[in-house]
C-alpha cells in the first residue's frame, strides 16, 4: 500500500559493507540464483571481498549451490547470540536454508510480507558479517511485498535485474525494474540468461527464448544490459555439483561471460 508513497522503513546503511548489490528476477526459475552466485564469485576474482546473502526464503537454493549445509555456528568470542556465516570459496555467506531444520527443507515456506523482512533482518543483522567490498543479495523471485519491505529497510546500492529474451520473462522483468524504481533503489541493468542455446556436441547455436529481446528491453526502459549468459550444461551440471562454474573453470567461455557482467556491476 505504501509503493510510491511515504514508507514507514528508512532503509538502513549496512555497517560491514561497503556496497550491496541485489539481484532480483521477475519470475522464477530465470537463473536468478544462478546470476547471483556466479557474480559474487566474479566479483571476488576482480579483487572484491564478498558476501551472499540468500533473501530467497521461499526456496533458498544457495545452501545447494556452494554445497553447504547444516546449522550457522554461533560466536564463541563475545555476543553468543550472533551467528558466523557460513565460508566457502572465500565468500561469507548466509541463507534462510541453514537455519530450516533438513526434515523440513520440503516443505513450502510460507511467509507474509513483513515476515521476509524480519527474516531478512535477522540474516543481517544476527549474524557475524566480517567487514566486506560487496553483499550480494539473492532475492525471492517476483515483485511483491516480500521484495518491497526488503528494498524498504535495506540501502541497496544497485539491483541487477536477470531476465531470459522471452516476452514473458521481460515483462515480469519490467515490473521489477518499475518496483526498484518507485522505492528508489538504482537498478545497475539487466543479465540476459539462458541467452542462447550451444549444444556440447555439435557447438550448434540456438537462440531458444527469441534474440535481442533484452537488448530492446534495456532500450526502452533506458537501462543497461550487463551481459548475456548462454543455456548450457555445463552451467547446470557445476551449479548442481556444488562449484559453480567460475570457480570450477574460470578461464571457460561462460565464466568470462559472468566475469564481464561483474566487471559492469
Ligand atoms: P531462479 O533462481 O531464477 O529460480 P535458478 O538459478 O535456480 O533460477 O536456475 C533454475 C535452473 O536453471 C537451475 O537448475 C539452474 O542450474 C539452471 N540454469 C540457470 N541458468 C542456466 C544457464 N545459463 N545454463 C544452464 N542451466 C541454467
Amino acid at each position: 500500500p505504501f509503493v510510491g508513497g511515504k514508507s514507514p522503513f528508512a532503509p538502513k546503511k549496512l555497517a560491514f559493507t561497503k556496497y550491496v548489490v541485489a539481484v532480483a528476477s521477475g519470475k522464477g526459475g530465470v537463473g536468478k540464483s544462478t546470476v547471483s552466485i556466479n557474480l559474487a564469485i566474479a566479483l571476488q576474482s576482480i579483487g572484491f571481498s564478498v558476501g551472499v546473502l540468500d533473501a530467497d526464503v521461499y526456496g533458498p537454493s544457495v545452501p545447494y549451490l556452494l554445497a553447504l549445509k547444516g546449522k550457522p555456528e554461533l560466536d564463541s568470542s563475545g555476543n553468543s547470540s550472533l551467528m558466523l556465516p557460513k565460508q566457502k570459496y572465500g565468500l561469507q555467506v548466509m541463507s534462510m536454508g541453514f537455519l530450516i531444520p533438513e526434515e523440513q527443507q520440503e516443505r513450502a515456506f510460507v511467509w507474509r510480507g513483513p515476515m521476509v523482512g524480519s527474516a531478512i533482518e535477522q540474516m543481517l543483522y544476527k549474524v557475524k558479517w566480517s567487514p566486506m567490498d560487496c553483499l550480494v543479495i539473492d532475492l525471492p523471485p517476483g515483485t511483491g511485498d516480500a521484495q518491497l519491505s526488503i528494498s524498504q529497510r535495506v540501502r541497496i546500492t544497485g539491483a541487477v535485474i536477470v531476465s531470459t529474451p522471452q516476452d514473458i520473462a521481460l515483462i515480469d522483468a519490467k515490473r521489477g525494474v518499475d518496483m526498484f524504481r518507485r522505492v528508489n533503489v538504482p537498478i545497475i541493468g539487466i543479465v540476459e540468461n539462458m541467452s542462447y542455446f550451444i549444444c556440447s556436441q555439435c557447438g550448434h547455436r540456438e537462440p531458444i527464448f527469441g534474440e535481442g529481446g533484452v537488448e530492446r528491453t534495456c532500450q526502452v526502459l533506458g537501462v543497461s544490459m550487463l551481459g548475456a549468459i548462454p543455456l548450457r550444461t555445463c552451467i547446470r551440471e557445476t551449479s548442481d555439483g556444488g562449484m559453480p562454474i567460475t570457480k570450477g573453470n574460470p578461464a571457460s567461455e561462460e565464466s568470462i561471460c559472468f566475469q564481464q557482467v561483474a566487471e559492469k556491476v
